[in-house]
């Protein structure tokens, strides 16, 4: 009996050229092949007569190939050409001229005599009516005439090797053989209407418009729903995880808004108070921001990273490029060390300067144990609470199998016996690779073993994108090999100490990672290896070291650095770039992160931040505001807070379109405001800037320029200019040193400049919308009124509908929803960034009511029954685990 998941091999009958023609098409199992929907339907119950006139839609018609002939022009190039005449002609029949340029497969395919089908657009051209480049089937007379014609025909989406025809007879063949009860409905019937067997039937070869119409509501609604489910249960799944409430009495974010020079907005009110109740809540945020360029997101921000400050957290804000960290970097320095509040800087280039951050802070969470510093007997319940409580504020990334941390213990050879210096050999061979290769949290070395709970660091190397990480085996070598040597001279012995570890526990939990560390450095009591009230020199945790490391290293400075941080020096914000994350850098008890412009920010991104244990709460900023139906998938998971009002003082911004032939009264307009002293960004774009000759380019567009605006001054800025010089150029300009700015796009995010009112942007067809409204709010900061000219020497209709629509709105969000419309079939903007499985049917742009749809049945769902526990629910928790499979599979 054939099932979902019958190989097409074993189906004996498809032969073997097409089996790998279907594999191209990743078509392996019956279900997939009955899943590769059809990408349109040709009516071919009735074919229309032929038409004497052009006409704007495509159209199917059928006839007798009566002539074919091949003509070159242009030297090597040929057209094909095909004449048709209609089965029943009359007086007023004209034949049809169907023509293909340079395909030369075609005219092998298409004969006199041969009936054939063709799909296009009819035109006139002189007297003939012509298709060109119709889409074709040659209809054979053999017996499957029943399955290509006399129907409404499905026409798929096709490879090499397989024409419509193969295709379709394979379809057609599995789903007669395909049992009604071999499809396990996807969606709830309260969701969808009739069975999915039906809908897949109908789908291929309906009956009717009507059938296929409905059975393709049934399919995408079903599709829809899986992908809500998955999103669901990841939405679900992060609120469950272990948060903490990291907010706050908000005294310090009051005195942060008194000393404002500005009032907040009402928006900007509203979600500070959105934000202020997640943070306070013991569940992790999960938000989205949206809000325009300039509607005062980054103060929203400090607020939330001030709430949690405040509640003893870190903070983390995290910028896309090196020039909007140190930027915002200036801005929180600004209004925020006159607080109090300690902010660093941690980019790639200010990496060495300021060295990096321990990858745990001891000072911060330190674990520490009962008897420190008084005697040293070992008794933990009493303070066992408090340990706990301190201990549950370390990060423990454990989700991520490769932040793994294990607990490990390796065993010497039955004859050899650990003597107290050889013991203290071992400890020094550990603590030789903490923070080099590994972390070490706690050890303890008995006579005959040791007990080790290490976090694998990873190893070096600068791709950062795959970092790889020490192996435990590499690891338990490293250890084994550093102190057999020595260890033998101590003892006077020689062979092998060491046994192959015996285990190794992969640690799976917060708690579980506790009752490790407690059970390693109770050992020696527990075992009787120590009497209570007997000291163990052999225990290590890293309080021990940063105890010994402050009797080694304590001189007349730190003393003095010392007697004076009464608080300490720790940063309670750092502002960094997004490489945050892959460096050593991190957090003792990081409370909050701040992601800058979410859209160059993937999924995947995210997730490795939010993998840890306590989670911290995520706050995710965007200046592109999303259409609703792309933040119900892409970013379906998050929680969403919209900024839609712009502070009162902003000057208004006018955009104009001209042409490039207006150059000159365009320059003489840019004269008049440099002489009051207003400033001027030019954008130009570049296609990549990752090549050379870019860079030639930008030199040359910049000479350019100079000349043009003479004797007023300007300066360049793009990608490959080195981080000080940006900095210091981006100073000139901000101090009024230069009047104009020629820049790539590298000045798209952030940059604040409230006296340049002015932006030209040349070629600016070639941005997309959402690009071109982001690079206009670099002006409008001030209270002039400001001018943004897109320069354009395309005459295309789709350049012009595209670029009137920012003359026409300065609003973030209309233009987001414009440029959805605009755009193409709405299969995205990335669903291959947002870790969502890629649609087979549905079409994010057509169908957004069914999404709506869906995505409210998925809702409710895990509304009353978050865990997936009742019965009737169970077949969904295999869904979602399916849809997991298949997302992120495609995500690089
Ligand atoms: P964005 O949303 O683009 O990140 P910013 O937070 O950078 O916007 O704000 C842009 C400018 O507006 C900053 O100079 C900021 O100080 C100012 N600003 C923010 N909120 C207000 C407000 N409510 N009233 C007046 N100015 C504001
Ligand atoms: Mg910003």
């Amino acid at each position: 009996m054939i099932s979902v998941s019958t190989k097409l091999e074993d189906l004996s009958w498809i032969p073997r050229p097409r089996l790998l023609a279907l594999r191209r098409l990743d078509i392996e199992t019956t279900e997939d092949l009955l899943t590769h929907f059809p990408r349109r339907h040709e009516d071919r119950t009735e074919f229309p007569q032929f038409p004497r006139e052009e006409t704007n839609v495509p159209i199917c018609l059928c006839g007798e190939v009566i002539k074919t002939s091949l003509r070159r022009f242009g030297g090597w190039k040929k057209i094909f050409e095909a004449t048709l005449e209609e089965s029943q002609p009359n007086a007023l029949s004209e034949p049809l001229v169907c023509r293909w340029f340079n395909l030369h497969y075609v005219q092998k395919m298409i004969a006199t005599g041969q009936r054939i089908v063709v799909f296009g657009r009819p035109r006139l051209r002189g007297k003939r009516i012509c298709i060109d480049h119709p889409e074709f089937e040659v209809i054979e007379n053999d017996e499957e005439i029943s399955i290509h014609f006399r129907r409404i025909t499905p026409i798929y989406p096709a490879t090499e090797g397989l024409s419509q025809r193969v295709l379709r007879g394979i379809i057609y063949r599995v789903l007669h053989e395909f049992p009604d009860a071999g499809w396990q409905s996807i969606a709830p019937n309260s969701l969808v209407h009739g069975e999915r067997s039906d809908a897949i039937r109908a789908i291929h070869f309906p009956g009717s418009w009507e059938a296929r119409d409905a059975a393709r509501e049934h399919l995408v609604l079903s599709e829809f729903f899986a992908m809500q489910m998955l999103i669901a249960s990841r939405r679900f799944e992060s609120s469950a995880r272990a948060g903490q409430a990291h907010c706050g009495s908000g005294a310090l974010l009051d005195e942060f808004l008194k000393g404002l020079p500005f009032e907040l907005t009402a928006a900007q009110r509203k979600v500070i108070s959105e934000i202020r109740r997640d943070v306070a809540a013991n569940y992790p945020m999960n938000r989205l921001l949206q809000g325009d360029v300039g509607s005062g997101k980054t103060v929203v921000a400090i607020a939330a990273m001030l709430l949690v400050v405040e509640a003893g957290y870190e903070a983390a804000f995290m910028a896309p490029t090196q020039i909007l960290a140190e930027q915002h970097y200036e801005v929180l320095r600004r209004w925020l060390e006159p607080l109090g509040v300690q902010i660093a800087l941690r980019t790639a280039a200010r990496q060495e300067e300021s060295g990096p951050l321990p990858l745990f802070d001891l000072g911060s969470a330190r674990v520490s144990r009962a008897g420190d510093g008084a005697a040293s007997s070992r008794t933990f319940p009493e303070v066992d609470v408090a340990l706990a409580a301190r201990y549950s504020r370390r990060r423990v990334p454990h989700f991520k199998k490769a932040w793994a941390i294990y607990a490990v213990t390796i065993a010497t050879k039955k004859d050899r016996c650990l003597s107290p210096k050889a013991r203290m050999t071992v400890l020094n061979s550990l603590r030789h690779f903490h923070n080099k290769r590994y972390e070490m949290f706690a050890a303890c070395v008995m006579p005959d073993h040791v007990h080790l709970l290490i976090q694998p660091w990873p190893k070096g190397g600068d791709d950062k994108a795959n970092t790889s990480f020490w192996r435990l085996s590499e690891l338990v070598h490293s250890i084994k090999s550093f102190s057999a040597h020595e260890i033998n001279e101590i003892e006077n012995k020689s062979g092998s100490i060491w046994e192959k570890e015996r285990f190794d526990r992969y640690v799976r939990s917060d708690r579980d990672l506790q009752e490790k560390f407690y059970y390693i450095l109770r050992n020696p009591w527990d075992s009787g290896v120590a009497k209570q009230n007997e000291d163990y020199p052999w225990v290590w945790t890293q309080d021990d070291e940063s105890h010994k490391e402050r009797l080694f290293r304590r001189d007349a400075e730190t003393s003095m650095r010392d007697a004076c941080a009464t608080q300490t020096n720790e940063p309670q914000i750092i502002v960094g770039t997004h490489a945050l994350l892959y460096e050593s850098v991190s957090f003792s008890n990081l409370g909050l992160t701040v992601i800058d412009e979410q859209h160059k920010f993937g999924v995947a991104q995210r997730a490795r931040l939010t993998a840890r244990e306590p989670a911290p709460d995520v706050l995710v900023m965007t200046a592109t505001p999303i259409p609703r139906t792309l933040t119900m998938t892409i970013y379906g998971d998050l929680d969403v807070s919209k900024i839609d009002e712009m502070p009162r003082n902003r000057g208004k911004i006018i955009t104009a379109v001209r042409d490039t032939s207006k150059l000159g009264e365009v320059l003489s307009f840019l004269r008049t405001q440099f002489e009051k002293g207003r400033q001027l960004y030019v954008i130009y774009p570049l296609i990549d800037e990752s090549e050379k000759l870019d860079v030639k380019a930008a030199a040359a567009e910049y000479e350019l320029w100079r000349e043009r605006l003479h004797p007023f001054r300007c300066e360049l800025l793009h990608g490959r200019i080195p981080a000080s010089e940006k900095q210091q150029v981006m100073g000139r300009f901000r101090r009024g040193d230069t009047n104009a700015l020629i820049s790539t796009t590298v000045l798209e995010v952030g940059v604040d400049v409230p006296n340049a009112t002015m932006m030209l942007i040349e070629n600016a067809e070639r941005f997309g919308l959402a690009q071109l409204h982001q690079l206009r709010g670099r002006i409008g900061r001030g209270e002039h009124k400001s001018t943004c000219i897109l320069l354009s020497s395309s005459q295309a209709k789709e350049t012009s509908a595209k670029l009137t629509v920012l003359e026409r709105t300065t609003n973030g969000f209309e233009v987001a929803e414009a440029d959805w419309e605009l755009r193409g079939p709405g299969d995205v903007l990335g669903t291959a960034q947002s870790g969502l499985p890629a649609l087979k049917i549905g079409d994010l742009k057509r169908d957004a009511d069914l999404m709506r749809r869906a995505r409210a049945a998925a809702m409710s769902i895990f509304e009353m029954d978050p865990r997936l526990d009742l019965a009737e629910n169970q077949r969904f928790r295999r869904l979602i685990v399916e849809q997991q499979k298949q997302s992120f599979s495609h995500v690089s």
